[in-house]
């Protein structure tokens, strides 16, 4: 999982990078990110989990909630409070790895989800489980900073994924368009219908530019976060927008089962949520033009375009 092992990558030693990353990379090991909270979504700093240090080891307590994977997944990074006194919550967690089988741990799907259904998601929790000091990623306060880098990471694969979800609108709205006929021609022939696809088209084309910019400046080490946000905001927003018209589209039939396109409606709400709420990437962009103007550009040249790349995509 990107939002783990990329930040392993990035953060851990080389030794936790062969205890972990290796077995992930192996595909022997499967890993989740820890970050939300019963209490605690958005407002990363309100989290109340604690990891206690004990000489060379630290205890765990706490409960973290909406965690894709949780009953699958062999070891998470989770973030916790080491500080509860920091004048600032934020410099007040730490990130560390934690083996799920250990004493203390225990977890639980969460059902009744209106999408993602393939996809486990679930709560875990954990009562004073001991792990050794070395588990810990990055210096102690850093966590906050680590978590962050992991939804650069993140972010990057959800608008990915959304993109895609246009693209699978936009080819079913074309197919049944072509197919289904009323008032005795096709209803593509329509330019009430001509105009959602248009609609879909450009969605698809901006979502993916978007996208491929932050991935380059990923690959060109080029810290990503206002791009990645971007790009995660504007394909998610897009692809509920497409999948609901891919709905009206396909009329009733859109409204059932039978076709595609009401699953994704279902998944493309989900990612309207995880990774940040489309409303937190809105002050993130806002943030970037008002408050951060000495350290970011607030215009980001876009990178030659990478006929490579693009050709992949098609
Ligand atoms: C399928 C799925 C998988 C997930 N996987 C993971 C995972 O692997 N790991 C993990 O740690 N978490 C995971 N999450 C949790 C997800 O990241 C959180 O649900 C998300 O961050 C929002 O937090 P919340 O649900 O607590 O909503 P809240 O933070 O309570 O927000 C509720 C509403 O208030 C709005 N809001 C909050 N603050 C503001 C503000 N300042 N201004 C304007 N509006 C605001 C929000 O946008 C939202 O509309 C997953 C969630 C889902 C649905």
């Amino acid at each position: 999982m990107g939002l783990n092992s990329l930040a392993l990558l990035q953060w851990g030693s080389e030794e936790q990078k062969e205890r972990f990353l290796v077995p992930q990379a192996r595909g022997e090991k499967i890993a989740c990110f820890g970050l939300t909270e019963p209490g605690a979504g958005s407002d990363v700093a309100a989290m109340v989990s604690t990891a206690k240090r004990d000489g060379d080891i630290y205890i765990i307590n706490g409960e973290k909630m909406w965690i894709s994977l949780a009953t699958k997944a062999d070891h998470g990074l989770i973030v916790a409070r080491t500080d509860p006194d920091a004048a600032d919550p934020h410099d007040g967690l730490s990130a560390f790895m934690v083996e799920l089988n250990r004493d203390g741990v225990t977890s639980g799907d969460i059902h009744g989800k209106l999408g993602v259904r393939a996809g486990s998601t679930g709560w875990i929790a954990f009562q004073d489980v001991e792990i050794p000091a070395e588990n810990r990623i990055g210096e102690e306060g850093e966590g906050f900073k680590i978590a962050m880098s992991s939804l650069d990471n993140g972010r990057y694969t959800v608008a990915a994924g959304a993109t895609g979800l246009i693209r699978a609108s936009l080819e079913a709205s074309i197919k049944y368009a072509q197919e289904r006929k009323a008032f005795r021609r096709e209803i593509g022939k329509f330019q009430l219908v001509q105009q959602k696809i248009a609609h879909m088209i450009q969605s698809y084309e901006a979502a993916k530019l978007l996208y491929l910019r932050a991935g380059w400046m990923k690959n060109q080490g080029i810290r990503n976060t206002r791009e990645s946000s971007l790009a995660k905001w504007f394909a998610t927003d897009a692809s509920f927008e497409a999948a609901s018209e891919a709905i009206q589209i396909h009329g009733a039939y859109g409204y059932s089962d039978e076709y595609d396109v009401e699953r994704f409606l279902r998944n493309a709400k989900g990612a309207i949520i995880y990774e940040g709420t489309s409303e937190i990437h809105q002050l993130i962009q806002a943030g970037y033009a008002l408050e951060y103007r000495d350290d970011v550009p607030l215009r980001c040249e876009l990178p030659a375009f990478d006929v490579e790349i693009w050709q992949k995509e098609q």
